[in-house]
Protein backbone atom coordinates (compact mmCIF):
# COMPACT_ATOMS: atom_id res chain seq x y z
CA UNK A 1 0.00 0.00 0.00
CA UNK A 2 1.21 3.46 -0.92
CA UNK A 3 1.69 5.71 2.38
CA UNK A 4 -0.38 9.16 2.51
CA UNK A 5 1.68 11.37 4.89
CA UNK A 6 -0.36 15.09 4.74
CA UNK A 7 -1.77 14.19 1.92
CA UNK A 8 0.85 13.50 -0.48
CA UNK A 9 0.98 10.03 -1.79
CA UNK A 10 4.44 8.01 -1.22
CA UNK A 11 5.50 5.96 -3.85
CA UNK A 12 8.17 3.78 -4.01
CA UNK A 13 7.83 3.53 -7.75
CA UNK A 14 7.01 6.05 -10.00
CA UNK A 15 6.30 5.02 -13.90
CA UNK A 16 5.81 7.87 -15.84
CA UNK A 17 4.21 6.58 -19.68
CA UNK A 18 2.38 3.44 -20.34
CA UNK A 19 3.94 2.10 -23.98
CA UNK A 20 5.33 -1.09 -24.12
CA UNK A 21 8.35 0.10 -21.71
CA UNK A 22 6.07 1.71 -18.90
CA UNK A 23 3.70 -1.48 -18.60
CA UNK A 24 6.66 -4.26 -18.83
CA UNK A 25 8.38 -1.84 -15.99
CA UNK A 26 5.08 -2.10 -14.54
CA UNK A 27 5.15 -5.59 -14.79
CA UNK A 28 8.70 -6.46 -13.60
CA UNK A 29 8.39 -3.74 -10.54
CA UNK A 30 5.20 -4.97 -9.44
CA UNK A 31 6.17 -8.59 -9.69
CA UNK A 32 9.11 -7.32 -6.99
CA UNK A 33 6.92 -6.14 -4.69
CA UNK A 34 7.36 -1.99 -5.37
CA UNK A 35 4.05 -1.09 -5.40
CA UNK A 36 4.70 0.88 -9.14
CA UNK A 37 1.85 3.17 -9.69
CA UNK A 38 2.10 4.16 -13.65
CA UNK A 39 1.15 7.22 -14.90
CA UNK A 40 -0.14 6.59 -18.41
CA UNK A 41 0.45 9.95 -20.37
CA UNK A 42 -1.48 11.84 -23.07
CA UNK A 43 -1.80 8.69 -25.09
CA UNK A 44 -2.23 5.42 -22.68
CA UNK A 45 -0.57 2.74 -24.35
CA UNK A 46 1.59 5.23 -26.39
CA UNK A 47 2.84 4.96 -29.99
CA UNK A 48 1.38 1.08 -30.97
CA UNK A 49 -1.72 2.20 -30.27
CA UNK A 50 -1.94 3.64 -33.60
CA UNK A 51 0.04 1.29 -35.23
CA UNK A 52 -2.18 -1.41 -37.33
CA UNK A 53 -0.18 -5.01 -37.19
CA UNK A 54 3.00 -6.05 -35.52
CA UNK A 55 4.58 -8.53 -36.94
CA UNK A 56 7.87 -8.50 -35.67
CA UNK A 57 7.31 -8.82 -32.07
CA UNK A 58 8.33 -12.44 -30.92
CA UNK A 59 5.72 -15.47 -29.62
CA UNK A 60 2.88 -13.64 -32.29
CA UNK A 61 3.56 -16.10 -35.20
CA UNK A 62 0.51 -14.53 -37.10
CA UNK A 63 1.20 -10.88 -35.80
CA UNK A 64 -1.11 -8.74 -33.41
CA UNK A 65 -2.83 -5.49 -33.54
CA UNK A 66 -1.12 -2.98 -31.68
CA UNK A 67 -3.99 -1.54 -29.79
CA UNK A 68 -4.96 -5.44 -28.63
CA UNK A 69 -0.83 -5.89 -27.69
CA UNK A 70 -0.71 -2.58 -25.34
CA UNK A 71 -4.48 -3.64 -23.49
CA UNK A 72 -2.92 -7.04 -22.94
CA UNK A 73 0.45 -5.54 -21.48
CA UNK A 74 -1.94 -3.37 -19.02
CA UNK A 75 -3.85 -6.18 -18.06
CA UNK A 76 -0.57 -8.43 -17.85
CA UNK A 77 0.77 -5.57 -15.07
CA UNK A 78 -2.61 -5.22 -13.07
CA UNK A 79 -2.49 -8.99 -12.72
CA UNK A 80 0.07 -8.64 -10.50
CA UNK A 81 -0.44 -5.38 -8.61
CA UNK A 82 0.43 -2.52 -10.75
CA UNK A 83 -1.85 0.92 -10.29
CA UNK A 84 -2.22 2.09 -13.60
CA UNK A 85 -3.88 5.93 -13.67
CA UNK A 86 -4.63 8.19 -16.20
CA UNK A 87 -2.58 11.14 -16.14
CA UNK A 88 -0.04 13.96 -16.95
CA UNK A 89 3.16 14.58 -15.16
CA UNK A 90 3.43 18.04 -15.33
CA UNK A 91 6.31 18.90 -13.20
CA UNK A 92 9.21 17.24 -11.41
CA UNK A 93 12.02 18.07 -8.87
CA UNK A 94 14.53 15.91 -8.67
CA UNK A 95 16.83 17.79 -6.90
CA UNK A 96 16.16 15.56 -3.44
CA UNK A 97 14.91 12.29 -2.56
CA UNK A 98 12.20 11.70 -2.17
CA UNK A 99 11.40 13.37 -5.79
CA UNK A 100 8.46 15.26 -6.21
CA UNK A 101 6.12 15.06 -9.16
CA UNK A 102 2.89 17.08 -10.11
CA UNK A 103 0.10 15.42 -12.13
CA UNK A 104 -2.12 16.86 -14.12
CA UNK A 105 -0.65 20.70 -12.74
CA UNK A 106 -2.44 19.60 -9.13
CA UNK A 107 -1.22 16.49 -8.03
CA UNK A 108 1.78 16.04 -5.51
CA UNK A 109 3.25 12.75 -5.22
CA UNK A 110 6.91 11.92 -3.68
CA UNK A 111 8.59 8.59 -5.41
CA UNK A 112 11.80 7.26 -4.18
CA UNK A 113 12.22 5.76 -7.44
CA UNK A 114 11.21 6.93 -10.90
CA UNK A 115 11.22 5.26 -14.15
CA UNK A 116 10.74 7.59 -17.21
CA UNK A 117 9.07 5.80 -20.03
CA UNK A 118 7.39 8.43 -21.72
CA UNK A 119 8.19 7.65 -25.12
CA UNK A 120 8.65 10.03 -28.51
CA UNK A 121 5.89 12.21 -30.39
CA UNK A 122 5.24 12.66 -33.54
CA UNK A 123 6.85 15.65 -35.91
CA UNK A 124 5.31 18.37 -38.02
CA UNK A 125 6.99 19.56 -40.57
CA UNK A 126 6.25 23.45 -39.04
CA UNK A 127 3.76 25.01 -42.16
CA UNK A 128 1.76 27.64 -41.24
CA UNK A 129 -1.05 25.97 -43.18
CA UNK A 130 -0.18 22.78 -41.60
CA UNK A 131 -1.24 24.25 -38.51
CA UNK A 132 -4.03 25.83 -39.86
CA UNK A 133 -5.62 22.57 -40.84
CA UNK A 134 -4.65 20.27 -37.91
CA UNK A 135 -7.70 18.48 -37.25
CA UNK A 136 -9.00 19.61 -40.36
CA UNK A 137 -7.56 17.24 -42.79
CA UNK A 138 -3.92 16.79 -41.51
CA UNK A 139 -3.34 14.11 -39.23
CA UNK A 140 0.45 12.50 -37.57
CA UNK A 141 -1.66 9.45 -36.75
CA UNK A 142 -3.08 7.26 -39.96
CA UNK A 143 -4.28 4.56 -37.93
CA UNK A 144 -6.57 6.84 -36.22
CA UNK A 145 -7.80 8.93 -38.67
CA UNK A 146 -7.60 7.34 -42.25
CA UNK A 147 -11.05 6.15 -41.88
CA UNK A 148 -12.29 9.75 -42.59
CA UNK A 149 -10.38 9.46 -45.88
CA UNK A 150 -12.56 6.35 -47.54
CA UNK A 151 -11.99 6.71 -51.16
CA UNK A 152 -10.28 9.96 -51.25
CA UNK A 153 -6.91 10.91 -52.25
CA UNK A 154 -4.63 11.61 -49.77
CA UNK A 155 -0.49 12.23 -49.08
CA UNK A 156 1.44 10.59 -46.65
CA UNK A 157 4.93 12.60 -45.94
CA UNK A 158 8.38 10.49 -45.36
CA UNK A 159 10.36 8.32 -46.37
CA UNK A 160 11.04 5.83 -43.32
CA UNK A 161 8.94 2.49 -41.97
CA UNK A 162 6.31 4.61 -40.48
CA UNK A 163 5.46 6.45 -44.16
CA UNK A 164 5.66 3.28 -45.81
CA UNK A 165 3.76 1.66 -43.31
CA UNK A 166 1.22 4.29 -43.66
CA UNK A 167 1.05 4.92 -46.94
CA UNK A 168 0.24 1.19 -47.00
CA UNK A 169 -2.67 1.12 -44.92
CA UNK A 170 -4.41 4.66 -46.42
CA UNK A 171 -3.89 2.44 -49.95
CA UNK A 172 -6.14 0.15 -48.60
CA UNK A 173 -8.70 2.96 -48.19
CA UNK A 174 -8.20 5.47 -50.12
CA UNK A 175 -8.73 5.72 -53.90
CA UNK A 176 -4.77 7.19 -54.03
CA UNK A 177 -2.39 8.11 -52.20
CA UNK A 178 0.97 9.87 -52.69
CA UNK A 179 4.29 9.47 -50.97
CA UNK A 180 6.29 12.26 -50.45
CA UNK A 181 9.79 11.90 -50.12
CA UNK A 182 12.46 14.29 -49.90
CA UNK A 183 15.29 12.57 -51.37
CA UNK A 184 15.41 10.27 -54.43
CA UNK A 185 15.22 7.11 -52.49
CA UNK A 186 13.42 5.59 -49.39
CA UNK A 187 15.34 5.12 -46.31
CA UNK A 188 12.50 2.41 -45.23
CA UNK A 189 13.26 -1.59 -45.25
CA UNK A 190 13.49 -3.28 -48.04
CA UNK A 191 10.41 -5.26 -47.13
CA UNK A 192 8.32 -2.32 -46.61
CA UNK A 193 9.66 -0.70 -49.35
CA UNK A 194 8.54 -3.45 -51.93
CA UNK A 195 5.21 -3.57 -50.51
CA UNK A 196 4.81 -0.15 -51.21
CA UNK A 197 6.45 -0.34 -54.99
CA UNK A 198 4.16 -3.11 -55.27
CA UNK A 199 0.76 -1.15 -54.41
CA UNK A 200 -0.75 -0.03 -57.34
CA UNK A 201 -2.50 3.27 -55.84
CA UNK A 202 0.60 4.54 -54.29
CA UNK A 203 1.95 7.05 -56.43
CA UNK A 204 5.56 8.17 -55.02
CA UNK A 205 6.97 11.23 -55.82
CA UNK A 206 10.96 11.46 -55.22
CA UNK A 207 13.02 14.49 -54.61
CA UNK A 208 9.66 16.44 -54.00
CA UNK A 209 8.96 19.05 -50.75
CA UNK A 210 5.90 21.24 -49.55
CA UNK A 211 5.83 24.02 -49.45
CA UNK A 212 1.79 24.76 -48.70
CA UNK A 213 -1.59 22.82 -48.01
CA UNK A 214 -4.09 24.56 -49.74
CA UNK A 215 -8.00 24.83 -49.08
CA UNK A 216 -10.89 26.52 -47.35
CA UNK A 217 -12.71 24.47 -44.51
CA UNK A 218 -10.51 21.46 -45.05
CA UNK A 219 -7.27 20.71 -46.69
CA UNK A 220 -7.87 20.68 -50.52
CA UNK A 221 -4.51 20.42 -52.38
CA UNK A 222 -0.91 20.47 -51.62
CA UNK A 223 2.04 22.35 -53.23
CA UNK A 224 5.20 20.75 -53.52
CA UNK A 225 8.54 21.82 -55.13
CA UNK A 226 10.24 19.48 -57.05
CA UNK A 227 13.90 19.19 -56.85
CA UNK A 228 14.37 22.20 -54.65
CA UNK A 229 17.76 24.14 -55.29
CA UNK A 230 18.66 22.94 -58.83
CA UNK A 231 17.50 23.94 -62.32
CA UNK A 232 15.02 21.54 -62.83
CA UNK A 233 12.88 23.14 -59.98
CA UNK A 234 9.46 22.95 -60.14
CA UNK A 235 5.95 23.90 -58.15
CA UNK A 236 3.74 20.93 -58.68
CA UNK A 237 0.29 20.81 -57.18
CA UNK A 238 -1.60 17.70 -56.09
CA UNK A 239 -5.52 17.39 -55.44
CA UNK A 240 -5.99 15.85 -51.68
CA UNK A 241 -8.26 15.70 -49.09
CA UNK A 242 -5.91 14.16 -46.10
CA UNK A 243 -1.88 15.02 -45.34
CA UNK A 244 -0.42 12.34 -43.09
CA UNK A 245 3.12 13.48 -41.61
CA UNK A 246 5.56 10.44 -41.06
CA UNK A 247 8.71 12.44 -40.45
CA UNK A 248 10.09 10.93 -37.34
CA UNK A 249 9.14 11.61 -33.65
CA UNK A 250 10.56 14.03 -30.91
CA UNK A 251 11.56 12.43 -27.56
CA UNK A 252 9.04 13.49 -24.96
CA UNK A 253 11.92 14.72 -22.24
CA UNK A 254 10.82 18.15 -21.99
CA UNK A 255 9.43 18.00 -18.28
CA UNK A 256 12.71 16.23 -16.92
CA UNK A 257 15.70 18.16 -18.78
CA UNK A 258 16.26 19.92 -16.32
CA UNK A 259 17.69 17.45 -13.97
CA UNK A 260 18.54 14.47 -16.28
CA UNK A 261 21.09 14.92 -18.94
CA UNK A 262 19.62 14.38 -23.01
CA UNK A 263 21.55 14.68 -26.45
CA UNK A 264 21.26 17.81 -28.13
CA UNK A 265 17.79 15.98 -30.17
CA UNK A 266 16.33 15.09 -26.84
CA UNK A 267 16.70 11.84 -26.22
CA UNK A 268 17.89 11.05 -22.37
CA UNK A 269 21.19 10.02 -22.47
CA UNK A 270 21.88 6.80 -20.23
CA UNK A 271 25.23 4.92 -18.56
CA UNK A 272 25.75 3.03 -21.17
CA UNK A 273 24.29 -0.81 -20.98
CA UNK A 274 22.21 0.27 -18.49
CA UNK A 275 18.67 2.68 -18.00
CA UNK A 276 20.69 4.77 -15.27
CA UNK A 277 20.38 8.76 -15.91
CA UNK A 278 22.70 10.94 -14.40
CA UNK A 279 20.28 11.41 -11.47
CA UNK A 280 20.38 8.40 -8.67
CA UNK A 281 16.95 6.58 -8.49
CA UNK A 282 15.63 8.14 -11.96
CA UNK A 283 15.60 5.41 -14.98
CA UNK A 284 14.69 5.70 -17.97
CA UNK A 285 13.21 2.98 -20.86
CA UNK A 286 12.26 2.61 -24.23
CA UNK A 287 12.21 5.54 -27.08
CA UNK A 288 12.45 8.73 -24.68
CA UNK A 289 16.19 7.30 -24.47
CA UNK A 290 16.73 5.31 -27.73
CA UNK A 291 17.29 7.20 -31.00
CA UNK A 292 18.48 4.13 -32.93
CA UNK A 293 16.29 0.70 -32.10
CA UNK A 294 13.06 2.10 -31.27
CA UNK A 295 11.44 -1.39 -31.84
CA UNK A 296 8.32 -2.62 -29.30
CA UNK A 297 10.48 -5.56 -28.49
CA UNK A 298 13.47 -3.00 -27.02
CA UNK A 299 11.22 -0.82 -25.53
CA UNK A 300 10.05 -3.21 -23.41
CA UNK A 301 13.40 -4.64 -22.49
CA UNK A 302 15.12 -1.52 -21.49
CA UNK A 303 11.63 -1.59 -19.45
CA UNK A 304 12.94 -4.56 -17.74
CA UNK A 305 16.39 -3.53 -17.29
CA UNK A 306 14.50 -0.22 -15.68
CA UNK A 307 12.62 -2.32 -12.99
CA UNK A 308 15.40 -4.29 -12.30
CA UNK A 309 17.72 -1.37 -11.73
CA UNK A 310 14.94 0.53 -9.62
CA UNK A 311 14.43 -2.72 -7.08
CA UNK A 312 18.42 -2.87 -6.82
CA UNK A 313 19.05 1.09 -6.18
CA UNK A 314 15.82 1.07 -3.69
CA UNK A 315 17.16 -2.55 -1.75
CA UNK A 316 20.37 -0.32 -1.47
CA UNK A 317 18.48 2.79 0.05
CA UNK A 318 16.69 0.91 2.65
P1 LIG B 1 12.69 7.70 -39.66
O1 LIG B 1 13.49 8.67 -38.89
O2 LIG B 1 13.23 6.37 -39.95
O3 LIG B 1 12.28 8.34 -41.07
C1 LIG B 1 11.81 9.65 -41.16
C2 LIG B 1 11.57 9.96 -42.62
O4 LIG B 1 11.00 11.27 -42.70
C3 LIG B 1 12.83 9.95 -43.46
O5 LIG B 1 12.54 9.46 -44.73
C4 LIG B 1 13.18 11.44 -43.52
O6 LIG B 1 13.84 11.80 -44.69
C5 LIG B 1 11.81 12.07 -43.55
N1 LIG B 1 11.83 13.44 -43.05
C6 LIG B 1 12.31 13.90 -41.85
N2 LIG B 1 12.13 15.23 -41.74
C7 LIG B 1 11.52 15.61 -42.90
C8 LIG B 1 11.07 16.85 -43.40
N3 LIG B 1 11.21 17.98 -42.67
N4 LIG B 1 10.51 16.89 -44.62
C9 LIG B 1 10.36 15.77 -45.36
N5 LIG B 1 10.75 14.54 -44.94
C10 LIG B 1 11.33 14.48 -43.73
O7 LIG B 1 11.30 7.63 -38.85
P2 LIG B 1 10.18 6.51 -38.87
O8 LIG B 1 9.14 7.07 -37.98
O9 LIG B 1 9.82 6.11 -40.20
O10 LIG B 1 10.86 5.25 -38.15
C11 LIG B 1 11.44 5.34 -36.84
C12 LIG B 1 11.97 3.98 -36.41
O11 LIG B 1 10.88 3.09 -36.18
C13 LIG B 1 12.85 3.34 -37.47
O12 LIG B 1 13.90 2.68 -36.83
C14 LIG B 1 11.93 2.35 -38.13
O13 LIG B 1 12.63 1.27 -38.69
C15 LIG B 1 11.03 1.92 -36.98
N6 LIG B 1 9.69 1.47 -37.46
C16 LIG B 1 9.47 0.15 -37.61
C17 LIG B 1 8.25 -0.32 -38.04
C18 LIG B 1 8.05 -1.79 -38.17
O14 LIG B 1 9.03 -2.54 -38.06
N7 LIG B 1 6.84 -2.27 -38.40
C19 LIG B 1 7.14 0.59 -38.36
C20 LIG B 1 7.49 1.97 -38.19
C21 LIG B 1 8.72 2.38 -37.75
P3 LIG B 1 15.40 11.48 -44.95
O15 LIG B 1 15.46 10.02 -45.27
O16 LIG B 1 15.69 12.37 -46.07
O17 LIG B 1 16.12 11.85 -43.68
Amino acid sequence: MDVKENNIEKVKCLIIGSGPAGYTAGIYASRANLNPVVYEGLQPGGQLTTTTEIDNFPGYPEGISGPVMMGELKKQAERFGCDCRWGIVTNVDFEQRPYKVTVDGKTEIEAESVIIATGATAKYLGLESEEKFKGSGVSACATCDGFFYRGKDVAVVGGGDTACEEASYLAGLCNKVYLVVRKDHLRASKAMQERVFKTENIEILFEHNTKELTGDMGVEGCTLIKKAGTPEEEEVKIAIDGFFLAIGHHPNSDVFSKYVKTDDQGYILTEAGTPKTNVDGVFACGDVQDPVYRQAITSAASGCQAAMEAERYLAELN
